[in-house]
């Protein structure tokens, strides 16, 4: 299991960054935390001919406020953003998430950026941030743009980020007055959700008045739960009504079969899974 030859470089700016990617055409990889790349180098799933490596871009990591929102640079690994006051206060269902990947090895040199921009359907944190209606900033060489996570995820491991491009922030806004949950469904501890259901919640005189939900591993790139979303509006906060309303959680999903659940199981586990994260996040006991 050894990678293909490849050469390397590490840049000290965005802007060296953006220009090694882009001398390289298609044949360059961004290195964040090297968790899924690494392994696909070894496997040579991946091969490409350059390997940018972001680890020394201090201006990619950390969290900062903006206004009505939280910024966080690619670069923040899953730990840090689980142990930010910042993170925990303004997007308590990214830092409740971000503790559920892997084990804390994985925790301490995975970056949220890298698990964005590598799309995996079974990652918890591209729902997340999906859910939240985050936006993510990449710097290219035509300049920077920001893609609404709605379009960010195109499909199977397949993101809007060209290949010239760096992801260089995320920003999600702070939800001030909603409730979230995240529930997970795994097979053994650490490991992959099997199916993931993040939901954020406003309430308003006990009536749910806007749900959001984002689903893990119901398809080839994390989905909202729309019709469950829309059914919930105005929906009563109790059980019975919660039930009812996420009884359309899979729908429009395209949820696969494999060695872990069968795609039945998998929508089964939607609704389960949508209607316990939604009374989480109403507050509801
Ligand atoms: C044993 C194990 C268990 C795991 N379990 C879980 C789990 O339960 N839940 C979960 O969500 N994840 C899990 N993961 C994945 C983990 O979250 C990784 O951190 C994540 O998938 C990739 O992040 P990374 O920073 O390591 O990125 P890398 O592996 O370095 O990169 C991944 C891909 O993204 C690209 N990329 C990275 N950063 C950028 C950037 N800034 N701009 C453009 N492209 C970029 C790379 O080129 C590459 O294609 C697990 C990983 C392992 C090894």
């Amino acid at each position: 299991m050894i990678p293909a030859a490849f050469d390397y470089v590490r840049p000290g700016t965005v802007d060296e960054a953006v220009r090694a990617l882009a001398d390289a055409g298609d044949e360059a990889k961004v290195l964040a935390g090297g968790q899924s790349l690494l392994p696909m180098l070894r496997l040579r799933l991946a091969f490409p001919e350059l390997v940018v490596d972001a680890g020394r871009l201090p201006e990619l990591r950390g969290v900062r406020e903006d206004g009505n929102a939280l910024v966080i640079g690619a670069m923040t690994t899953h730990h840090d953003v689980v142990h930010d006051p910042l993170v925990r206060r303004h997007a308590a269902l990214l830092a409740q998430a971000t503790r559920t990947v892997a084990d804390p090895a994985v925790r301490h040199r995975g970056t949220l950026g890298g698990s964005l921009a590598h799309a995996d359907p079974a990652g918890d944190l591209p729902a997340v941030v999906l859910a939240l209606d985050g936006e993510l900033t990449a710097a290219g060489p035509r300049g920077r743009r920001t893609i609404p996570a709605r379009d960010f995820f195109s499909d199977y491991l397949q993101t809007a980020l060209e290949p010239d491009e760096l992801l260089v922030e995320v920003r999600v806004p702070k939800l001030e007055g909603w409730g979230t949950h995240y529930e997970k469904f795994q097979l053994s501890a650490q490991a992959w959700a099997v199916v993931g259901v993040s939901a954020a919640v406003r309430r308003e005189d006990g009536h749910i008045a806007e749900a959001r939900i984002g689903l893990t591993n119901m398809g080839p790139t994390p989905l909202r739960a729309e019709a469950a979303e829309a059914a919930l509006a105005g929906a009563e906060a109790v059980p019975g009504a919660v039930g009812r309303a996420t009884a359309s959680a899979a729908e429009g999903a395209r949820p696969t079969s494999d060695v872990s659940a069968s795609a039945e199981y998998r929508t089964h586990l939607a609704r389960v899974l949508t209607r316990r994260a939604v009374l989480a996040a109403a507050g509801t006991p």
